[in-house]
């Protein structure tokens, strides 16, 4: 059978982009799976690997140089058998990408004879795990728990997390992890070091995947997790948890908690100040006297208004405010507002009038 053009193979003209290259050998590939043609299994198989060969040449800048220049004969020296075989497939990761989801992960067993369920995750971490946690004031005492629920990938208890228990030398790269590709070109001779695509750089690959989690060796498993909001801590500062994200083979991830903080119904805080406006009947203003304030230990605060206080005026109470981390309070500042009169009656009038004899006239304040 003589060999087809690459570009026909794949139905793209010569200088179609990689994109469209792409996008060719993923309809291509799609129609021709040997799954998805149980009638004529074998011939499917042909033209899979036919289009498999023109995508892995004509995504690749030096072997498509080699073949525009020389044909089938200038490219077929970069193989390692002098002809395409599987083993010089560098795309399987865009093979799984097109059609992982149509075969639910079967189709390396099946069809490359092989498990492409390699460790791919075996020199790779487990991925972090971000949490926003919503935390009032009050939470921020250095004495709250709070939990939250994830979903965390976690070691196979099965397989203890590698996938499998039958493990091969990979045959494409000899258990190195890497593979070098000699390329021959007009400008001379090219040897470039990948990640063997095969095991993904762990160098070996799973005979046998373990039936639990598929190869995968982690399992999706919703937990709770429980910690103490740190005292003082602010709106948009996290916290890590080492260790506790994602399981990997390469180690486990971890949880990063940012904190949110819900503004508070009495209190503005800044810093580790709070801020609070309370309003102050005229009476206790001229008198002095104490008022009920809202505090953020569910205990009823007080505040003593001193004699003569006026409106606004802004109090300083020392040590009331936000916890700090290493120990200690901010302050709390307190701006006394006048509480309006509740009344209608007729009364106060004649009140206000009494009032006036003892009132001084309207006086700009000096600044000192
Ligand atoms: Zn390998
Ligand atoms: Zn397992």
């Amino acid at each position: 059978m003589k060999k087809r053009d690459y570009y026909e193979v794949l139905g793209v003209p010569r200088n179609a982009s990689t994109d469209e290259i792409k996008k060719a050998y993923r309809d291509k590939a799609k129609r021709h799976h040997p799954d998805m043609n149980p009638q004529n299994k074998k011939e499917a198989e042909e033209k899979f690997k036919e289009v498999s060969e023109a995508y892995e040449v004509l995504m690749d800048p030096q072997k498509k140089q080699l073949y525009d220049q020389y044909g089938h004969d200038g490219v077929s020296q970069t193989f390692k058998g002098g002809g395409f075989t599987w083993d010089d497939f560098h795309h399987f990761d865009d093979l799984q990408d097109i059609l992982g989801n149509l075969f639910g992960g079967s189709l390396f067993e099946n069809f490359f004879g092989f498990t492409g369920r390699t460790q791919r995750q075996r020199a790779k971490r487990g991925g972090d795990i971000h949490v926003i946690l919503s935390i009032s004031l009050e939470d921020i005492t250095g004495q709250i728990k709070k939990q939250f629920k994830i979903n965390r990938n976690e070691a196979c208890q099965q397989c203890n997390g590698q996938g499998g228990t039958d493990f091969s030398s990979c045959p494409q790269c000899g258990g190195q992890g890497q593979v070098r590709t000699q390329t021959q070109s007009f400008f001379g001779t090219f040897t470039s070091v990948s990640t063997c695509p095969r095991c993904r750089g762990s160098g070996q690959i799973i005979k046998t995947p373990c039936s639990k989690c598929g190869g995968e060796g982690r399992i999706k498993v919703p937990r709770t997790i429980e910690i103490k909001v740190p005292r003082g801590v602010g709106h948009k500062q996290y916290i890590v948890l080492r260790g506790e994200g994602h399981y990997g083979r390469g180690g486990k991830g971890n949880i990063i908690v940012e904190f949110e903080e819900k503004p508070h119904e009495y209190f503005e805080r800044r810093g580790y100040d709070l801020y609070l406006r309370v309003f102050v009947p005229y009476s206790k203003l001229i008198n002095g006297g104490s008022v009920d304030i809202p505090s953020l230990n569910n205990k009823k605060g007080k505040m003593k208004i001193p004699k003569g206080s006026s409106a606004p005026e802004i109090i300083r109470v020392r040590g009331k405010g936000m916890p700090q981390p290493g120990g200690g309070q901010g302050d709390l500042y307190v701006e006394l507002n006048l509480q309006p009169l509740e009344t209608t009656d007729k009364d106060l009038d004649k009140i206000l009038d009494a009032l006036k004899k003892y009132e001084g006239k309207p006086t700009p304040k000096k600044r000192k």
